[in-house]
């Protein structure tokens, strides 16, 4: 019986283990299948992205050579840094924008937002956009200018300037190998994000960091830009504020959320990230960083796809969890009920059921290790045949309902009576079988003595007063076997079932 409930609990600890190892693979599965999702965004966002920078990058170079890098243009400039006062100066700069004017009015319809010329020394010569500011000077500003103006060699990246952030392409010009500066062809953030969203058929948005722009922007030129209502360490810019508008559909708490992950992203500095936003319809952001020329992320651009994906996910997974549970928990009841029954079923062996003394096998096996301690130690030990007597007449005066009570006041009282090392069992019908370890024959007859006086005085609530007889016999070299044990001990009852019953023999 012990084997098979060993092996019964092993079938179930292997189920169990078996069960948590294919929840814990579908768990990663699921994961995985979420990080799948997530990545297909940020990799659709990068390639776009990318594609569309240098789509705009290559437009630009074209509008510098077509445009701006041609004789009119370069005399302009030419003159102007060769001027022999400021008010000269000021006529070319203001024939230039002349100039250059309907052209530039053209351009802003395509969401080319900035021309600006700068000197060689880094001051801003005329802003097509803003041609009221100029003679600033940009050292320490503007990296792309300073940088231009060094190396004489084109570059483009993203960076944030004194009115506007954009997407910057600045060129050297040169007339008649005379250095005139350079001059920056920008497009706006704003275009990029109109054709994300085509692409993505969702909403698309950037955002600028406000300590970005408490540096670099003139005061003037800060209502450019609105705060973002998501995280107040992003501003929005103004021009495309209404594009992706998040508050109408994102939740208080999924705004902590956005909050939590973006400071966190920014901190860890890394290049992209998406996130789920678990409301009614499901929606995918999916952000990408944008980064200034000191490599340092200055803005993100994100987009906003609806995508019930995750959310099928995460419901087929929910439902996989529940059916894990239950299963499990199938188990462990199983287990649990199981131990019990097998406890029960032990109990039985072990203990005789009516009277809750050990049951005749199990006294009968302690009796045969207290005999091999004895054949390996020699330590005495006695031990005692118990018989009611006249218990038929009990039976048949009471009845057997009444028999039955006395056994069980029977077992208790002398079970009472006994040393805890003393090993007490039922041997058969109203016989009782006491071993006593470490006990010799007439300390044996005492204690029992004493016993069968007290049962003598014990007022039995179905039957009145009863008596038992005993027969003692203690263990001898020549005698350590069960049989011839048990033999002299029952002779011994005879005998004082003989004489009278009441009495003890030995
Ligand atoms: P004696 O003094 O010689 O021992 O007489 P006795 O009547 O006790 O002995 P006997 O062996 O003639 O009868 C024993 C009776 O015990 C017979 C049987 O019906 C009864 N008995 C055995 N087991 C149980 C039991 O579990 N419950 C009840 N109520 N009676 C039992
Ligand atoms: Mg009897
Ligand atoms: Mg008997």
């Amino acid at each position: 019986m012990r084997r098979t409930r060993r092996n019964v609990l092993m079938i179930l600890f292997v189920s169990i283990i078996s069960l948590l190892s294919v929840y814990l693979g579908l768990y990663s599965n699921y994961l995985k299948d979420t990080d799948e999702i997530y990545s297909r965004y940020a990799t659709k966002l990068e390639r776009e992205s990318e594609a569309l920078i240098s789509l705009y990058s290559e437009w630009a170079v074209q509008i510098w050579e077509t445009e701006i890098n041609t004789e009119p243009v370069l005399t302009l400039l030419h003159n102007a840094y060769n001027a022999n006062d400021e008010a000269e100066k000021d006529a070319y700069r203001k024939e230039l924008y002349k100039l250059l004017e309907p052209f530039y009015a053209n351009l802003i319809n395509h969401n080319f937002r900035q021309i600006h010329f700068h000197e060689k020394n880094n001051l801003s010569f005329l802003r097509m956009h803003r041609p009221s500011r100029y003679g600033d000077d940009l050292t320490g500003i503007r990296y792309s200018v300073e940088s231009v103006n060094q190396t004489r060699k084109p570059l483009s990246g993203f960076e944030e300037g004194r009115i506007f952030n954009g997407y910057r392409n600045v060129f050297p010009l040169e007339y008649k190998g005379e250095n005139l500066g350079t001059v920056e062809v920008s497009f706006n953030m704003s275009l990029l994000i109109n054709k994300l969203e085509e692409r993505f058929y969702g909403k698309a948005q950037f955002i600028i960091l406000q300590s970005v722009i408490d540096e670099k922007v003139f005061d003037e030129e800060k209502s450019n830009y609105i705060p973002w209502q998501m995280d107040s360490s992003f501003l929005l810019d103004k021009g495309i504020s209404e594009s992706c508008i998040l508050e109408n559909v994102v939740e208080e708490s999924d705004k902590t959320a956005i909050k939590r992950i973006l400071d966190k992203e920014l901190k860890s500095n890394n290049e992209s990230f998406t996130i789920h936003l678990p409301g009614g319809e499901g929606l995918i952001l999916s952000f990408r960083a944008v980064r200034n020329f000191d490599k340092r992320i200055v803005a993100y651009i994100f987009t906003r796809s609806p995508d019930d994906s995750i959310i099928d996910l995460q419901k087929s997974f929910l439902i996989i969890s529940i059916s894990f549970a239950l299963l499990f928990f199938l188990l462990l009841f199983f287990l649990y009920y199981y131990n019990k029954s097998e406890k029960k079923l032990e109990e039985l062996v072990i203990h005789d059921q009516l009277t809750g003394a050990y049951s005749r096998r199990i006294v009968l096996e302690k009796l045969k290790y207290e005999l091999e301690r004895f054949r390996r130690y020699g330590g005495p030990f006695s031990i005692a045949m118990i018989d009611i007597d006249h218990f038929k007449a009990v039976n048949d005066e009471h009845g057997h309902l009444a028999g039955d009570a006395v056994l069980k006041e029977m077992a208790s009282l002398i079970s009472g009576k006994i040393r805890t090392t003393d090993i007490f069992g039922r041997y058969g019908g109203e016989e009782f079988l006491l071993i006593l370890p470490e006990t010799d024959l007439s300390m044996a007859h005492q204690v029992l003595d004493l016993i069968r006086i007290e049962v003598g005085n014990f007022l039995f609530s179905k039957a009145g007063r009863i008596t038992i007889s005993i027969g003692v016999a203690e263990v001898s070299p020549e005698e350590a076997e069960i049989n011839p044990l048990i033999e002299a001990a029952d002779t011994n009852l005879y005998k004082a079932k003989n004489e009278g019953r009441n009495r003890v023999v030995s």
